[in-house]
């Protein structure tokens, strides 16, 4: 993890290695947080790193529902904000995805293909009180603490309910998933047009530092790459459908964009193969 300090308000927990990024906001009444990791115990740990204390916590922000970014809030008893659909999709869930009865299919399945994730697994689940946002909100919320601006705007893309953290005296942007730096994007539960809209969307802040979801911090120039990436990767697509070709055939054409990352690899044609199916349902 590398932990950068932007500004006096601003602080960026940077791991690439670990999987998902985090963001603590200073003010002098206390400190917010931007997305909670996927335990407790993860982002305990990231906050001890800069000594700062669970209590000094005054509120927490999901920036959407997926694990890696709400499945530490147990550990916070502050209140916790997040848009509508983010508490929506966590509630369906819960006796969903998330439910016991998936846990262990999913456990016995993974068992048999990597056991040691399998016990990373199961030493998750077994602590984890899935904790719900106790606030919620439309469009936007714009509000001051410690005499600190902060907004929290919904705009969606990579999940339907994903929501970005602006700092307007500072000029920092929390950017959650809309940013992958660097790597294969998670595709999976994403609108691709309306993710491709966002990021030009993103460029019109004008921000001095952009932490994003997944990565490292970057630039307008990562954000053009992912942006061509995802719209290179759409078009292609829709070519291959309208030449009647398989999602393996479409998948194997060597012309679609790549990231040189190896780590997420598989995703370059799981993502190809989403998009074909979406296209076609
Ligand atoms: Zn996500």
């Amino acid at each position: 993890m590398e932990i950068i300090r932007i500004d006096s308000v601003a602080t960026a927990f940077i791991r690439p290695a670990e999987g998902v990024n985090a963001g603590l906001i200073h003010t002098r009444e206390g400190m917010i947080l931007v997305d909670t990791t996927s335990s407790a115990e993860e982002i305990t740990s990231i906050l001890n790193a800069v000594d700062a204390q669970i209590e000094e916590v005054r509120l927490v922000i999901n920036t959407h529902s997926h694990s890696d970014h709400t499945w530490g809030n147990q550990a916070f008893t502050c209140p916790i904000l997040a848009h509508r659909s983010c508490l929506e999709r966590m509630q369906s869930a819960l006796s969903n995805e998330w439910s016991p009865e998936v846990f262990r299919s999913y456990l016995s399945d993974l068992e048999k293909t990597d056991p040691q994730k399998a016990d990373e697994f199961r030493r998750t689940v077994k602590d984890l009180h899935i904790t719900l946002p106790s606030e919620v909100f439309d469009e936007r919320v714009e509000r001051e603490l410690g005499g600190l601006k902060y907004e929290v705007i919904h705009l969606g893309g990579h999940t339907p309910d994903l929501s970005v953290v602006w700092l307007p005296q500072s000029r920092v942007l929390f950017a959650s998933d809309l940013i992958f730096q660097g790597r294969y994007p998670y595709i999976f539960d994403a609108n691709i047009p309306d993710w491709i809209a966002r990021l030009s969307q993103l460029m019109e802040f004008g921000a001095s530092a952009i932490i994003p979801g997944h990565g490292v911090m970057c630039g307008e120039a990562e954000i053009v790459y992912l942006r061509e990436y995802l719209q290179n990767t759409w078009e292609l697509t829709t070519e291959h459908i309208r030449l009647g070709h398989s999602p393996d055939e479409t998948a194997a054409d060597p012309a679609f964009p790549r990231f040189s990352e190896q780590k997420y690899e598989r995703l370059h044609q799981a993502n190809i193969k989403y998009m074909y199916q979406k296209m076609i349902s």
